[in-house]
């Protein structure tokens, strides 16, 4: 009977070299207060002035996001205090933000879902709080790296279509080459906020959850907070307006403060920074920027490869893989050969070498000829994996190793009936057997004659010219007892 609205602000650290108002390495894991200088450390007498690149890819972000895109924007101050903001004011966006009324199409549980967005807008960081013990430490390195919030309508209802549209998101930023998405590092932090009324009587009083940096935290601190707020509603109490803390080891949301009004912050223009202007030739360098979208490119390699759908989650996942599958096509790999052993055999060793597809020895061409030496029988499935191995282990090109170890495969057919004598002869009791009707030794014979060359023969031609050789054999015996057919 209850209705559930739940909104994301989403935070992610854009992956611009310095930060957003000063020249500084923006940069995670330094030496604490390293990257700092006199404006990021909020000097008397400083002045900022915008990255190009942070201002680029925050409008990049919005245009991924089918946001209207601000023709002037303007940054304001945000004022508040916390020993981390040495400005005592935090640069933000409030009146004219990057983009706004964008949207994100997905799929939950089998039906199409819009999530409205609100606004795009960025902002700089403040700096990183270390409590040890009695004391608090402060590292600067992280105040003004460029911050992109990312606020959603409440269109999402459960922690669950929460979940998944932040990893929809998540994808979209990696492949946007905006943030590397490392959650763990802080890259991309969540805030929700969670109201809940009766079905048809909209939004409830809202309460903010902090402190969500891992897909897990969202799905259970939101699921949590709808079942507390329900809770609440049904014995007939009200919602607090406030902000809460999810507590990761007791798996519960707990009060940290009652919210504080956007009108608290006393937002108004920073005096020190200009409005920032598009024009055609910043616009035309953020679509420059734009890439196929990571569920386009999913239905695409369903529909022009024939990619089965778990093939195609696989390869799509990471921009990487899905560049490194269509090239490796492009070079003449078979395009469901390519996807199973990507997510076979290539992904296992990746995981063994720790290194990712793009930094690993194996390039697209020298997959792609792996591929096609299998394919066309130069060489069977099993050398095929020995093949990818010594690739990983030497960094070389799969037909030097080939031709170096002398793995191609054995098809000539005078070449394996002049092995297969040799076995027959060797093993006379198996042929005596066989002779006799017993077909048994017959699989023996196979396996003799594939160890007798590496496992380099060609199986299939094994069992035909091992049939074909007694029945020779039958119909010979029959004139010339000791004759030797095969060769
Ligand atoms: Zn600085």
């Amino acid at each position: 009977m209850y209705q559930s609205f739940v909104g994301l602000e989403i935070h992610i650290h854009l992956l611009a070299k310095t930060k957003v108002f000063c020249s500084c390495r923006a940069a995670f894991g330094d030496e604490p207060n390293t990257n700092v200088c006199p404006v990021c450390m909020g000097y008397p007498g400083v002045l900022p002035t915008l990255n190009e690149e942070a201002i680029r890819m925050a409008y990049l972000v919005a245009r991924a996001l089918h946001c209207e895109l601000a023709e002037t924007t303007v940054f304001d101050r945000k004022n508040y205090f916390y020993p981390d903001l040495p400005k005592n004011y935090q640069i933000s966006q409030f009146h004219s933000p990057v983009g706004t009324k964008g949207w994100f199409d997905m799929e939950f549980r089998k039906q199409q879902k819009r999530v409205r967005i609100h606004d795009v807008h960025l902002e700089e960081d403040a700096g990183k709080m270390i409590h040890a013990g009695d004391i608090s430490l402060l590292d600067y390195n992280r105040t003004g790296t460029p911050l992109l919030e990312i606020v959603t309508e409440p269109d999402l209802e459960l922690g669950e279509d929460a979940e998944v549209f932040l990893q929809h998101f998540r994808r979209m930023v990696r492949y946007l080459g905006v943030c590397d998405g490392n959650m763990e590092e802080g890259s991309l932090r969540c805030d929700a906020n969670v109201s809940i009324n009766l079905r048809g009587q909209g939004l409830g009083q809202k309460v903010e959850i902090k402190n969500l940096n891992s897909f897990k935290f969202v799905r259970k601190a939101l699921n949590f907070e709808i079942s507390r707020q329900e809770e609440i509603l049904s014995s007939g109490k009200a919602v607090l307006q406030e902000t809460r803390l999810w507590n990761e080891n007791r798996d519960q949301t707990e009060s940290m403060r009652t919210k504080e009004e956007a009108t608290d912050y006393r937002y108004f223009p920073d005096p020190d920074l200009p409005p920032f202007r598009t024009d055609r030739t910043f616009l035309s360098s953020v679509e420059a920027g734009m890439v196929e979208m990571p569920l386009e490119r999913r239905c695409r390699l369903i529909s022009e490869y024939h990619l089965t759908e778990s093939q195609a989650d696989f390869i799509f996942d990471e921009k990487t893989t899905a560049d490194f599958f269509e090239e490796a096509v492009q070079k003449g790999a078979d395009p469901g050969t390519a996807a199973a052993w990507l997510s076979g055999d290539v992904q296992k060793l990746l995981k063994r070498t720790s290194i990712s597809l793009s930094d690993s020895p194996l390039s697209p061409e020298r997959f792609a000829d792996l591929l096609t030496l299998l394919k066309e029988g130069n060489i069977h499935g099993k050398i095929a994996k020995q093949t990818l191995d010594a690739v990983f282990d030497e960094d070389r090109d799969p037909k030097e190793i080939i031709r170096e170890r002398g793995w191609e495969q054995i098809t000539g057919r005078n070449e394996i009936a002049e092995i297969l004598d040799k076995v027959i002869a060797e093993h006379p009791r198996a042929s005596e057997a066989i002779m006799g009707g017993d077909r048994k030794p017959m699989g023996f014979l196979v396996g003799r004659v594939m160890k007798a060359t590496s496992g380099r023969a060609e199986p299939g031609m094994v069992q035909a010219l091992l049939q074909e050789c007694f029945e020779v054999q039958f119909a010979k015996h029959m004139e010339e007892p000791d004759a030797h057919i095969c060769s």
